[in-house]
Protein backbone atom coordinates (compact mmCIF):
# COMPACT_ATOMS: atom_id res chain seq x y z
CA UNK A 1 0.00 0.00 0.00
CA UNK A 2 0.80 3.37 -0.73
CA UNK A 3 0.81 6.89 -0.23
CA UNK A 4 -2.52 8.63 -2.53
CA UNK A 5 -2.19 8.38 -6.44
CA UNK A 6 -2.74 11.65 -8.24
CA UNK A 7 -3.93 9.83 -11.29
CA UNK A 8 -6.41 7.12 -9.88
CA UNK A 9 -9.72 7.69 -9.59
CA UNK A 10 -10.58 5.81 -6.27
CA UNK A 11 -8.21 7.76 -4.39
CA UNK A 12 -9.92 11.24 -5.62
CA UNK A 13 -13.24 9.71 -3.95
CA UNK A 14 -11.52 9.10 -0.78
CA UNK A 15 -9.68 12.68 -0.28
CA UNK A 16 -13.29 13.85 -1.65
CA UNK A 17 -11.59 15.50 -4.70
CA UNK A 18 -14.65 13.20 -7.12
CA UNK A 19 -17.94 13.09 -5.50
CA UNK A 20 -19.06 9.12 -4.36
CA UNK A 21 -22.68 8.21 -2.94
CA UNK A 22 -20.70 6.75 0.34
CA UNK A 23 -22.64 4.37 2.25
CA UNK A 24 -19.38 3.61 4.81
CA UNK A 25 -16.14 4.43 5.87
CA UNK A 26 -13.78 4.31 8.99
CA UNK A 27 -9.88 5.00 9.00
CA UNK A 28 -8.83 1.93 6.96
CA UNK A 29 -11.69 1.52 4.43
CA UNK A 30 -14.36 3.65 2.02
CA UNK A 31 -17.43 2.07 0.59
CA UNK A 32 -19.47 3.79 -1.82
CA UNK A 33 -22.15 2.99 -4.45
CA UNK A 34 -20.90 1.74 -7.68
CA UNK A 35 -21.98 4.29 -10.64
CA UNK A 36 -23.25 1.34 -12.91
CA UNK A 37 -25.00 -0.89 -10.90
CA UNK A 38 -25.40 -4.51 -11.57
CA UNK A 39 -27.87 -5.49 -9.08
CA UNK A 40 -30.35 -3.43 -6.77
CA UNK A 41 -27.42 -3.13 -4.30
CA UNK A 42 -23.67 -2.91 -5.99
CA UNK A 43 -21.02 -1.03 -3.54
CA UNK A 44 -17.85 -1.17 -3.64
CA UNK A 45 -15.40 -1.21 -0.57
CA UNK A 46 -12.11 -0.32 -0.81
CA UNK A 47 -8.64 0.29 0.58
CA UNK A 48 -8.25 4.22 1.78
CA UNK A 49 -4.90 3.69 0.91
CA UNK A 50 -3.81 2.95 -2.57
CA UNK A 51 -3.03 -0.42 -4.08
CA UNK A 52 -3.35 -1.39 -6.95
CA UNK A 53 -4.67 -4.57 -6.81
CA UNK A 54 -5.18 -7.80 -5.01
CA UNK A 55 -2.17 -9.04 -5.94
CA UNK A 56 0.11 -5.88 -4.76
CA UNK A 57 -1.13 -6.72 -0.56
CA UNK A 58 1.44 -8.03 1.47
CA UNK A 59 1.57 -10.58 4.25
CA UNK A 60 2.05 -7.57 6.78
CA UNK A 61 -1.60 -6.27 5.32
CA UNK A 62 -3.91 -9.11 5.35
CA UNK A 63 -5.46 -7.20 8.18
CA UNK A 64 -6.70 -4.47 5.39
CA UNK A 65 -7.88 -7.52 3.55
CA UNK A 66 -10.19 -9.09 6.48
CA UNK A 67 -11.06 -4.94 6.75
CA UNK A 68 -12.15 -4.93 3.38
CA UNK A 69 -14.09 -8.54 3.66
CA UNK A 70 -15.74 -7.77 7.02
CA UNK A 71 -17.07 -4.75 5.63
CA UNK A 72 -18.81 -6.33 3.18
CA UNK A 73 -20.25 -8.28 5.88
CA UNK A 74 -21.51 -5.20 7.40
CA UNK A 75 -23.03 -3.19 5.03
CA UNK A 76 -24.92 -6.33 3.91
CA UNK A 77 -26.09 -6.37 7.17
CA UNK A 78 -26.97 -2.88 7.53
CA UNK A 79 -28.86 -2.69 4.00
CA UNK A 80 -31.00 -6.15 4.92
CA UNK A 81 -29.55 -8.21 2.52
CA UNK A 82 -30.55 -11.58 3.35
CA UNK A 83 -27.72 -12.56 0.82
CA UNK A 84 -25.13 -11.29 -1.24
CA UNK A 85 -22.13 -11.60 -3.49
CA UNK A 86 -18.53 -10.28 -2.80
CA UNK A 87 -16.56 -10.58 -5.80
CA UNK A 88 -12.77 -8.95 -6.43
CA UNK A 89 -11.53 -9.13 -10.19
CA UNK A 90 -7.59 -8.97 -10.34
CA UNK A 91 -5.85 -7.21 -13.30
CA UNK A 92 -7.35 -6.79 -17.04
CA UNK A 93 -7.53 -10.52 -17.70
CA UNK A 94 -9.78 -10.98 -14.06
CA UNK A 95 -11.81 -8.01 -15.04
CA UNK A 96 -10.24 -5.18 -13.53
CA UNK A 97 -10.98 -1.66 -15.31
CA UNK A 98 -9.91 0.53 -12.12
CA UNK A 99 -6.72 -0.05 -10.90
CA UNK A 100 -7.35 0.34 -7.01
CA UNK A 101 -8.26 -2.92 -5.51
CA UNK A 102 -12.18 -3.14 -4.75
CA UNK A 103 -14.50 -5.23 -2.85
CA UNK A 104 -17.89 -5.25 -5.47
CA UNK A 105 -20.90 -6.00 -2.90
CA UNK A 106 -23.47 -7.13 -4.70
CA UNK A 107 -27.56 -8.06 -3.71
CA UNK A 108 -31.16 -7.19 -3.41
CA UNK A 109 -32.54 -10.08 -5.78
CA UNK A 110 -31.17 -13.43 -5.72
CA UNK A 111 -28.25 -13.92 -7.32
CA UNK A 112 -27.56 -16.77 -9.74
CA UNK A 113 -25.63 -17.60 -12.88
CA UNK A 114 -21.86 -18.19 -13.89
CA UNK A 115 -19.12 -15.94 -12.32
CA UNK A 116 -16.57 -16.11 -14.79
P1 LIG B 1 -13.59 -3.41 -11.85
O1 LIG B 1 -14.00 -3.85 -13.23
O2 LIG B 1 -13.60 -4.54 -10.85
O3 LIG B 1 -12.30 -2.63 -11.88
O4 LIG B 1 -14.75 -2.45 -11.35
C1 LIG B 1 -14.69 -1.08 -11.40
C2 LIG B 1 -16.05 -0.58 -11.01
O5 LIG B 1 -15.93 0.79 -10.69
C3 LIG B 1 -17.11 -0.71 -12.09
O6 LIG B 1 -18.18 -1.52 -11.61
C4 LIG B 1 -17.54 0.73 -12.33
O7 LIG B 1 -18.92 0.85 -12.59
C5 LIG B 1 -17.14 1.41 -11.05
N1 LIG B 1 -16.87 2.84 -11.15
C6 LIG B 1 -16.09 3.47 -12.04
N2 LIG B 1 -16.06 4.78 -11.80
C7 LIG B 1 -16.80 4.99 -10.68
C8 LIG B 1 -17.16 6.14 -9.91
N3 LIG B 1 -16.71 7.36 -10.22
N4 LIG B 1 -17.96 5.97 -8.84
C9 LIG B 1 -18.43 4.74 -8.52
N5 LIG B 1 -18.12 3.62 -9.19
C10 LIG B 1 -17.33 3.74 -10.27
ZN1 LIG C 1 -5.81 4.69 -5.67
Amino acid sequence: MSAADPNCLFCKIVAGELPADRVFEDETVLAFKDIHPQAPFHCLVIPKAHVATLNDFTSQEAAVIGTLLLTAKRIAGDHGLPGYRVAMNVNREGGQVVFHAHLHVLGGRPLKGALG
